[in-house]
């Protein structure tokens, strides 16, 4: 990513990290090419600034602000205190969106939910919340933000219509949600045949566990997952789906019994019985065909265990 700074009296110096919860990411579209945008937050005249700026054409991304300095972007102050930023060069209702771009803007808004603690969910507010402390937070466009004299009008105080209608948020919202979905645990027998609530329901037991395909589609307001099990594709609503994908310091419960490595894949300590649970404390590793957790359950033992094996508590 490269950086290009904006002009300091285009944004407010802030320590958001310590003082100030970062809990939207605002999608924008520039209404302009990616040079055209970042020279604009170089300009002192221009009184807006943006954390980064994806272009359309290339997929190059340029970061313009520190995340914990607050961006002008939002056209409502406490949205902008509480959020982070994306232009996407391009215009309107006019310009295709590749996948290259929705990917290289995905990753950014992936990371910046696990590191500010937001949902990697894409909002379908028509207006989103009076007071941007409301709500569970999550991924908007410029066009769902409240104006800051009136909360019944939309686009906030210049009445903004970005992202727009050539925006596609199902798709978007796939790339943003891609990597939470491998491995899956399924939670009920919600498993269809297709992605549709009146789709015939397949043969797949409660808490068979089914390995993500990469598909995710946005159908009726519902996210469908795209999992294998066994070799057979099925499709499973996203919140029957409980992902074996776990932050440092949270909980996991195993699903069977299970051995605690002293690495990945490594020598075994011990074996702890199913409905064991345990705290994460690091981040994952991919080999010998799992990924693997290191946990300290409750019962003492510390060490690596397959994520097949483990849920979320
Ligand atoms: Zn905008």
């Amino acid at each position: 990513m490269r950086w290009a700074p904006a002009v300091e009296s285009n944004y407010s110096e802030a320590e958001r990290e310590s003082d100030l919860d970062v809990r939207w990411f605002v999608v924008h579209v520039a209404q302009g090419e990616a040079d055209w945008t970042v020279d604009w937050f170089q300009n002192p005249d221009a009184n807006v600034s943006v954390h980064y700026v994806a272009d359309h054409r290339t997929g190059e991304l340029t970061q313009m602000l520190a995340e914990e300095d607050i961006g002008w972007h939002a056209g409502i102050w406490p949205y902008n205190q509480h959020s982070l930023g994306i232009e996407h060069s391009g215009w309107v209702d006019e310009t295709h969106f590749s996948d290259t771009l929705y990917a290289v803007s995905a990753k950014i808004v992936r990371w910046a939910a696990t590191e500010f603690d937001f949902p990697k969910r894409v909002r379908r507010y028509d207006i989103a919340p009076c007071d941007a402390t409301g709500g569970e937070g999550g991924i908007i466009g410029h066009d769902q933000i409240p104006n800051p004299n009136d909360c019944s009008k939309p686009g906030g105080i210049s009445g903004h219509i970005d992202p727009g209608s050539m925006w596609n948020w199902g798709r978007y919202e796939g790339f943003v949600r891609r990597w939470d979905v491998e491995p899956g645990v399924l939670a009920d027998g919600a498993v269809r045949h297709g992605p549709d609530e009146r789709a015939e329901t397949a043969d797949v037991t409660a808490g068979a566990v089914g390995t993500a395909t990469g598909s995710v589609l946005v159908r009726g307001g519902t996210q469908w997952y795209k999992l294998d099990f066994d070799g057979t594709p099925n499709w499973v609503p996203a919140d029957d789906v409980l992902y074996a994908r776990f932050d440092a310091g949270s909980s996991a419960k195993t699903t069977s019994d299970l051995s605690v490595r002293a690495d990945p894949g490594g020598e075994r300590l011990a074996v702890v019985p199913e409905g064991t649970t345990g705290t994460i404390t690091d981040c994952p590793v991919d080999t010998e065909g799992y990924r693997w957790w290191r946990l300290t359950y409750d019962g003492g033992e510390a060490g690596w265990s397959a994520g097949y094996w483990l849920r979320a508590e």
